[in-house]
């Protein structure tokens, strides 16, 4: 018997997961795959900017129960282990387990996929926390504060931080109901190869809805004092000063999950150091696709670039076969959603219309097909057949 092992159950994970399951382990004889997770549930990063937002969208928006997706493989094709890959030895093709249950578990693998993805900083909820229920907890603890505050601040300049700032700004800004600060490090929001005039509209589209922008500015430190928290900023010029907040909604950015691997196997930042083959370096059985990869940044499009690559190359793999190369697509291709009625964003060089993008994304930000990317039966860009 041979065992692809999967680890992650994210947006890179899931399409691969199903689609490598019909292709080649239910046909092929002598086959098998374990995924392992430590969440219960696929969880849909996307929508999360407007899920903070008490009373917009539920949790069963954006989290949706594996075990129902898996059920239909059979037992000695398939196994779903909860936990988190915690050590992986590559001379001996062995990836160690710390399950949620408690105890550890070591699991040998044929072909390994490391799909880990990256975790939010700041214990935040926009990703998968230590568990879905260790998620749901602080994303409603983060609704309370949000909902019981006057002030919010949002901290951090990327696309998390403007369209957090875009959805609390229309739902409590502009009609004066609370305070929304927006604290990002930039003169503008966003930061290059963003374009400078999709930056501006940004800027201008939050203070439209009443965000107060504090360019050029970083928190320093955050003090809990009963329900306040207070924050000290400092200003590029270097100059100090504080801000208090019943809400502080931190965006400074991701970690990547791979505490597990060699340090052989990450670069500086580390990311797995990937092959234009999506293979790790120096290793011709394991794989790598999504954030957890130091190919590409960080974004949903190019994880599922990666995966629709993956699921015809393993096939060939396991032939051994050669493998034909991934093109990285260079276009930078944004949506910037800001509120529930505007957005703005850039395919290439060009900046998008408002209404493009908030028709493409923002007026579900993905919710729409989120049930069928998490079942594998379709990304953002492809449905598959089956
Ligand atoms: C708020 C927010 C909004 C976003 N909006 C956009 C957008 O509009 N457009 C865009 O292109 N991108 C967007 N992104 C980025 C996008 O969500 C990620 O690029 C995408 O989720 C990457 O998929 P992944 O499967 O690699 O990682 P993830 O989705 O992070 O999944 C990783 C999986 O691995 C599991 N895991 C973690 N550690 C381990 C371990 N040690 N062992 C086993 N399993 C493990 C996790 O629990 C999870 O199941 C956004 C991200 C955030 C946070």
């Amino acid at each position: 018997m041979k065992t692809i092992v999967v680890l992650g159950a994210g947006l890179a994970a899931a399409p691969l997961i199903r689609q490598i399951m019909r292709s080649t382990v239910l046909t092929r004889k002598g086959l098998k795959m374990i995924v392992v997770a430590p969440n219960t549930h696929f969880h849909w990063p996307i929508a999360m900017p407007r899920v903070v937002v008490p009373g917009q969208m539920a949790d069963d928006k954006v989290m949706f129960p594996l075990e129902p997706i898996f059920r239909e493989y059979p037992a000695d094709k398939f196994e779903f282990v909860l936990g988190r890959a915690s050590e992986l030895d590559p001379s001996a093709n062995l990836v160690t387990v710390a399950l949620n249950a408690g105890d550890s578990r070591a699991i040998s693998y044929d072909t390994l996929v490391i799909a880990t993805g990256a975790s939010a900083k700041d214990d935040m909820p926009w990703k998968v926390l230590d568990t879905t229920e260790k998620t749901v907890e602080r994303l409603h603890d983060l609704q309370r504060d949000i909902e019981g505050a006057e002030t919010i601040v949002v901290a951090g300049g990327g696309l998390t931080g403007a369209e957090t700032a875009g959805e609390l700004g229309f739902e409590y800004a502009r009609s004066g109901r609370k305070d929304v600060y927006f604290v990002h490090g930039g003169d503008l929001p966003l930061a290059p190869p963003v374009l400078q005039s999709v930056r501006k509209q940004t800027k201008t589209e939050l203070e439209k809805i009443k965000v107060k922008m504090v360019a050029n500015t970083t928190v320093t430190k955050v003090t809990r004092s009963g329900r306040d928290t207070i924050l000290e900023l400092r200003a590029a010029d270097g100059s100090t000063s504080t801000l208090t907040t019943q809400a502080y909604v931190p965006t400074t950015g991701v970690t990547p999950n791979t505490a597990f691997a060699p340090a052989s196997m990450l670069d500086a930042h580390g990311y797995v150091k990937q092959t234009t083959r999506l293979q790790a370096e120096g290793h011709a059985n394991i794989f790598v696709v999504g954030d957890a990869g130091s190919l590409e940044a960080s974004k949903a499009q190019a994880a599922e670039a990666q995966t629709i690559h993956l699921i015809k190359t393993l096939p060939l793999h396991l032939d051994g076969a050669a493998l034909p190369d991934y093109h990285v697509d260079t276009r930078d291709v944004y949506g910037v959603t800001l509120g529930r009625s505007r957005a703005t964003g850039q395919m290439g060089g060009f900046k998008l219309f408002s209404f493009l993008i908030w028709y493409m994304k923002g007026r579900f930000l993905g919710t729409d097909y989120a049930p069928l990317f998490a079942a594998g039966k379709k990304t953002m860009m492809t449905t598959f057949e089956k």
